[in-house]
Parts: C-alpha cells; sequence; structure tokens
C-alpha cells in the first residue's frame, strides 16, 4: 500500500467544497480502482462545516464554573470557565472533570475536551469536532463520486491521546464506503487455532498510518489517498465505539474521583 498526501489544498473556510478541492488536486485518485482509501482531518471538515466558535459564544453555567474552579485547585492551571462549557455543549458524559476533561462526544467517540482543538484556527478561537463525521465522509465521498471518482472509501480522522500510552495517534471519528473493521473470528493462525476475540480496526489504522503523513502542525496536508489496499474477504462490520453496558473502562470511571 501506498499513502500520499493531497498538496496544494488552500486554507478552508466556511462553506467550502472539500471534495471538489480535493478532486482538483489529488493526480492519485484514480478513476476506477477499488482499494483507493481518501483520510481527511477533521480539523479542516470543521473549518468547511463553519464548527468555529469564540469563547464569548459561551455563557457559562454553574456547571462549568465548577469544572473550572477545580481543575484549578487539582491542577493548577487556570481553565477558562467558557472553555468548560463549550466542551460540556458537545457532550453527553462527562467521564473526568479533573485534572482534565475527558468526555463523549454527541457522536460517542470519548476524547479529552470533547476534541476541541485551539490551534489550526484562524480568525476564531476554538474548531468543535463535525458534528456527524459519517455524514462528513458520506458527503465527501459523494461529491468525490460526482467528480467521476466512483468508489472512494472516505475516513475522517482526529488525533487523539489514548489510555495507558504516551502520545497521540491518528483516530476515525466516521467514514463511508467501507466498514469500520475486520472480523478474524474463526479465521485460523498457523497452527490451526480458531480466532476467538480479534476485530480489527481497519479504520483507526489507515487513519494511524495517515496522521504519520498528515503531521500535526503546519504542513498543510489534511487529505492523505491510500491506494494498494484492501479490505479483504473478511466480515467486516461499523462498530468502532463500545456502547456503555459493555465498556468495563467506561463504568469504573463513572465511580472514580481524582484526588490528587
Ligand atoms: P486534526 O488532527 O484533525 O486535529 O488536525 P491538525 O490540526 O493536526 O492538522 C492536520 C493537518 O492539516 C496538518 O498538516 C495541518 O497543517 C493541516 N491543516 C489544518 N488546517 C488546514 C487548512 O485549512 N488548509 C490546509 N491546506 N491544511 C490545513
Ligand atoms: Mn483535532
Ligand atoms: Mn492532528
Amino acid at each position: 500500500m501506498e499513502l500520499t498526501p493531497v498538496t496544494d489544498l488552500p486554507e478552508i473556510r466556511p462553506g467550502d467544497d472539500l471534495a471538489a478541492l480535493i478532486a482538483d488536486r489529488a493526480d492519485d485518485l484514480e478513476r476506477e480502482r477499488e482499494g483507493t482509501v481518501l483520510t481527511v482531518a477533521s480539523t479542516v471538515v470543521s473549518k468547511a462545516e463553519g464548527r468555529t466558535a469564540d469563547l464569548e459564544d459561551y455563557p457559562v453555567s454553574g456547571r462549568a464554573e465548577e469544572i473550572a474552579a477545580r481543575i484549578e485547585e487539582v491542577a493548577g492551571e487556570e481553565k477558562d470557565p467558557r472553555f468548560a462549557q463549550a466542551v460540556l455543549e458537545e457532550s453527553t458524559e462527562l467521564l473526568i472533570e479533573a485534572p482534565f476533561l475527558l468526555t463523549e462526544t454527541r457522536f460517542g467517540h470519548i476524547t479529552v475536551n470533547a476534541g476541541i482543538d485551539r490551534s489550526n484556527v484562524p480568525d476564531h478561537d476554538l474548531l468543535l469536532l463535525p458534528k456527524r463525521p459519517t455524514e462528513s465522509a458520506e458527503r465527501i465521498r459523494r461529491g468525490l463520486a460526482d467528480h467521476g471518482y466512483d468508489d472512494v472509501a472516505v475516513i475522517v480522522t482526529d488525533t487523539s491521546g489514548r489510555p495507558f500510552r504516551h502520545g497521540q495517534r491518528g483516530v476515525a471519528l466516521g467514514w463511508a464506503g467501507m466498514p469500520a473493521s475486520r472480523d478474524w473470528r474463526g479465521e485460523r493462525d498457523r497452527d490451526g487455532r480458531e480466532l476467538g476475540v480479534t476485530v480489527q480496526s481497519v479504520v483507526d489504522e489507515l487513519a494511524g498510518a495517515a496522521n504519520l503523513v498528515t503531521g500535526e502542525g503546519a504542513g498543510g496536508t489534511p487529505a492523505v489517498v491510500v491506494r494498494d489496499w484492501e479490505f479483504g474477504d473478511l466480515e467486516g462490520s461499523d462498530e468502532l465505539f463500545r456502547s456503555v453496558e459493555d465498556d468495563l473502562i467506561r463504568r469504573a470511571l463513572r465511580e472514580w474521583r481524582f484526588e490528587p
């Protein structure tokens, strides 16, 4: 497989047609080829969808005041209560309130600060994640089809931290044109033993690979073409975010409170 950045994309503005901008520049998106995936950083999807915001847009609730005060108390870090309010408004559940905010976004992704970014956002304080990244991916995929690229799978990515390890990496927020994972259960290993649990989250793995090309800074390469990658014959599944019932870590966090 080969990953190539789409070069020369401009600064993305609200209302921009990302699919058209990408189709015009992606010579590598071969028209009749299966196994092509386009990854797009959520940053530019959000910009195109006008998901910018300013701190003054968020009148502060008592809950946000409380959270900001507690973060200051335990982390010694000044937290703007308007930022805490923005995070609350993007979230359906607060899992950690201090020393940092970990929440579930409205579309089911669990991440720090509801994925709200304060970098790579000219003219505004905040960039919110796309509201429904899978719909964004579907829209981009349809847009590419309108430009003659008939069967390109699309993954909307973000950079996200993970528990148990230092460092951030690319993850998938939404996808279209391919399943989220490959189910290896029932396949056999080299010794003939049947695999019982392995479901490979291919959208996250592709997002991670693409993020190597995307970078995190001023590179200006939010879109990456993945060529010659095949999903293969295994069963696919679109389950990526665990449900509360089957997420033990999340249930444990509900019972937990940080004590310095
Ligand atoms: P995130 O991982 O989705 O939060 O996005 P990042 O802030 O890490 O940016 C991913 C890539 O997109 C980096 O290479 C940025 O330089 C680039 N980028 C961000 N905004 C724009 C933009 O408006 N236009 C272009 N061409 N690149 C951008
Ligand atoms: Mn981000
Ligand atoms: Mn990033």
